[in-house]
């Protein structure tokens, strides 16, 4: 995410991704109504571009573990994640219609 004071992408020290990154009750909100058949993607950064995302679909979700290294061992950890994975093939199929003029209303 850019950074709005430098302009830059991952600026560590405005964060403005950590500062826009939601939580489990802000996704959950957003989800209100949504069939449940609505295919899910998550729009991955890319960092080729500013414009471009890789689309990932979800292929799994939950609690992990993790070793902070200072003897404890692994202990649960207290962040969800969504596992992702590219997928092999289009996820869309373009519409079998005729192309539509510019100036066509
Ligand atoms: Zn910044």
């Amino acid at each position: 995410m850019e950074c709005d004071v430098h302009g830059a992408e991952g600026c560590a020290e405005c964060k403005p991704a950590l500062r826009a990154a939601w939580t489990v009750g802000q996704l959950r909100a957003a989800l209100t109504g949504i069939p449940d058949d609505t295919p899910l993607v998550a729009n991955t950064v890319d960092y080729s571009g500013p414009n471009v995302a890789d689309e990932q679909v979800i292929v799994g979700a939950g609690f992990g573990t993790i070793n902070w290294g200072d003897g404890y061992g692994t202990e649960p950890d207290a962040v969800f994640g969504l596992q992702c994975e590219i997928p092999e093939a289009l996820l869309r199929t373009r519409p079998d219609r005729p192309r539509r003029r510019a100036d066509a209303p």
